[in-house]
C-alpha cells in the first residue's frame, strides 16, 4: 500500500506556492550566504530587498565549503531546521571540489528536502549583447536522481560505476509539475530531452511518464527531442523552445547552454521547488575565479530573489524588481565584466536601488 501522504505528493499535482502574507507583514526567509562570490551577491540582494519596501526578516545561516571550516559540516542540521521551519530559502552558490572532497552540498539540500523541481526561466534581457533576441523559455529539471543519485563505486581497480537511477515516481512528478507550471503560466508547449535511443530503460522511463501525463493536458503541445539534437537546436533555433523537460544531468548542462544565449551565468536566475519548502539560487557557482574582487554580476541572484517574491506571493515587488533590473542594465556602464563592462557588483546594486 504504501504511505498515503507520500501516495497523495505522488497523485497530485505540485502545489500552488506555500506563502500567503497579509500587507506589511515581516516573512522570516533563511539566507544561505554560500562560498566564493556567494556573499557579495547576496548581500547585493539583501539591500535590494530592503529597498523594495518588502520586509524580510533574514535568519542567515551557513552551508557550503567555508560552513565546513568554521561548524565541522557542510550543511548543517542547524541549517536544514531553519528551512524546514522558515520554508523559503534564499541561497548563495556552495563550492564543491572536483574529484574529492564532501558530497555536493547542493545534491544534498535538494536531495533531503525533496525540493524535487528546479526551475530555470531563460529569457533575452534585451539591453544585452546576445546574438539571439526573442528567447523565452523555462528549463524544468528533474532535481533528485539519475546520475546525481551519488551511486559510485569501485568494481575493481581501474573500473567504477556510476549508477542512474529514473523511477516512475520522481519522473511521473516532474513530468506534472511541467504541465501543470505551463498551465499556471500560460505556455503552449512542453518538451521532453532524453537519450532513449541509447539509455532505453531508464531515458525510456523518463519520456514514457512524460508521454503518459501529457495526454491528461491535450490543450498543451507535447513533443520530444534527443539530447543531442536538442543542444544543436538550442544554439540554431532557440526561439522554438517554451518548456524543457529534463532529468537531472541532461538538466544541469542544458541551463548552463541556455544561460549563455542570453547573457551568460551571471544574468540566470533559478529556483528549487518542493511539496513544502523552496529554495532560490542563481544558475552559477561560487565563481572562485573572481572572487572577493567586487565585480560579481548580482542580476542572477537579484532575479531569484524575485522568484521568491513570487513564491510568496508578492508579484507586484517582484515586477517592480525585475524592471529596475531591466534599467540598470539599459546603462552600459553599469555592466559588469562578465557582460563586458567596467563595473563593479555594488556599482550595480546601486543602480537597481535608484531605479526601485
Ligand atoms: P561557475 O558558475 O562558478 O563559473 C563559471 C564561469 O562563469 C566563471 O568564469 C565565473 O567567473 C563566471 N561567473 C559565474 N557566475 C558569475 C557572476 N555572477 N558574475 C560574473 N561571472 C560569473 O562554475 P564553475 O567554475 O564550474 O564552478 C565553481 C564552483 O561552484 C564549483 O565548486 C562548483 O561545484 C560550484 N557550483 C555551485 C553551484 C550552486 O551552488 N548552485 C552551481 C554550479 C557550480
Amino acid at each position: 500500500m504504501g504511505d498515503p501522504v507520500n501516495q497523495a505528493h505522488f497523485l497530485f499535482p505540485a502545489p500552488a506556492p506555500v506563502c500567503y502574507l497579509e500587507k506589511n507583514m515581516t516573512r522570516r526567509v533563511t539566507l544561505i550566504r554560500g562560498d566564493g562570490i556567494g556573499p557579495e551577491i547576496c548581500d547585493a540582494v539583501v539591500d535590494v530587498l530592503a529597498a523594495s519596501g518588502f520586509k524580510i526578516d533574514w535568519d542567515e545561516q551557513l552551508a557550503g565549503q567555508g560552513a565546513l571550516q568554521t561548524v565541522g559540516s557542510s550543511l548543517p542540521d542547524k541549517t536544514l531546521r531553519s528551512i524546514r521551519k522558515n520554508r523559503v530559502a534564499l541561497k548563495g552558490p556552495c563550492t564543491t571540489q572536483v574529484g574529492k572532497g564532501f558530497p555536493s552540498v547542493n545534491v544534498r539540500l535538494r536531495k533531503q528536502l525533496k525540493l524535487y523541481a528546479n526551475v530555470r526561466p531563460i529569457e533575452s534581457l534585451g539591453q544585452l549583447k546576445s546574438h539571439y533576441k526573442d528567447i523565452d523559455m523555462v528549463i524544468i529539471r528533474e532535481n533528485t536522481e539519475s546520475l546525481y543519485s551519488g551511486i559510485e563505486h569501485e568494481v575493481a581497480p581501474g573500473v567504477v560505476e556510476s549508477i542512474k537511477v529514473i523511477t516512475r515516481k520522481a519522473s511521473e512528478r516532474i513530468a506534472r509539475y511541467a504541465f501543470e507550471y505551463a498551465k499556471q503560466n500560460k505556455r503552449k508547449k512542453v518538451t521532453a530531452i532524453h537519450k532513449a535511443n541509447i539509455m532505453k530503460l531508464s531515458d525510456g522511463l523518463f519520456l514514457d511518464c512524460a508521454r503518459k501525463i501529457s495526454r491528461r493536458y491535450p490543450k498543451i503541445e507535447f513533443d520530444d527531442k534527443l539530447v543531442d539534437n536538442a543542444c544543436m537546436q538550442l544554439v540554431t533555433r532557440p526561439q522554438q523552445f517554451d518548456i524543457l523537460l529534463l532529468e537531472n544531468l541532461y538538466g544541469d548542462i542544458v541551463s548552463d547552454l541556455a544561460a549563455g544565449l542570453v547573457g551568460g551565468l551571471g544574468v540566470t536566475p533559478g529556483s528549487n521547488i518542493g511539496q513544502k519548502e523552496a529554495v532560490f539560487e542563481a544558475v552559477h557557482g561560487s565563481a572562485p575565479d573572481i572572487a572577493g574582487q567586487g565585480v560579481a554580476n548580482p542580476t542572477a541572484m537579484i532575479l531569484s530573489s524575485a522568484l521568491m517574491l513570487d513564491h510568496m506571493k508578492q508579484p507586484r515587488i517582484a515586477a517592480q524588481i525585475r524592471q529596475a533590473v531591466q534599467k540598470a542594465l539599459s546603462n552600459r556602464r553599469n555592466w559588469t565584466p562578465d557582460l563586458g563592462g567596467k563595473g563593479t557588483t555594488k556599482r550595480f546594486t546601486k543602480a537597481v536601488i535608484k531605479e526601485l
